[in-house]
């Protein structure tokens, strides 16, 4: 499941306007969401008064059920507090956890990935490196 929500931004120029920003995106399911991390639009608005295009850093969670990969994507002047995140993202890897039937569990104890990675730019950079390849 992809989540997903509007959110007051505020431009550099004082404009706050009402935008679409993603919370998760699961790409297996909607891979136009995997399209618009590699060509850099997740997460990117536009001011309606002076017309500039920006990515607003809001914690992200890309989910590839098919690579098995659980990526958690925080923005860059987190990198201070990993350990924090680390904390936070391991509870909400037990919270998935929780809910995944016993005849299946294995898949996630043994499969997946869970990867912390901290700004946009890092996710790209990453799934270009895995040979993730634009649709
Ligand atoms: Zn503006």
């Amino acid at each position: 499941m992809s989540t997903g929500g509007k959110t007051n931004i505020t431009c550099g120029c004082g404009q706050t306007f009402e935008g679409w920003l993603w919370q998760s995106a699961n790409v297996t399911a909607s891979p136009e969401l995997r399209q618009q991390v590699l060509d850099g639009e997740m997460n990117v608005v536009k001011c309606p008064s002076c017309e500039r295009r920006f990515h607003v850093e809001v914690p992200f969670l890309y989910h590839d059920v098919e690579a098995r990969e659980w990526i958690w994507v925080y923005p860059r002047d987190h990198e201070q507090k990993t350990g924090d995140i680390h904390a936070r993202v391991q509870e909400m890897w037990e919270e998935v956890m929780g809910k995944v039937p016993p005849g299946v569990r294995h898949v996630f104890d043994n499969e997946y990935r869970v990867i912390i990675l901290f700004g946009m730019d890092a996710l790209v950079l990453y799934l270009r490196a895995n040979g993730v390849k634009s649709t």
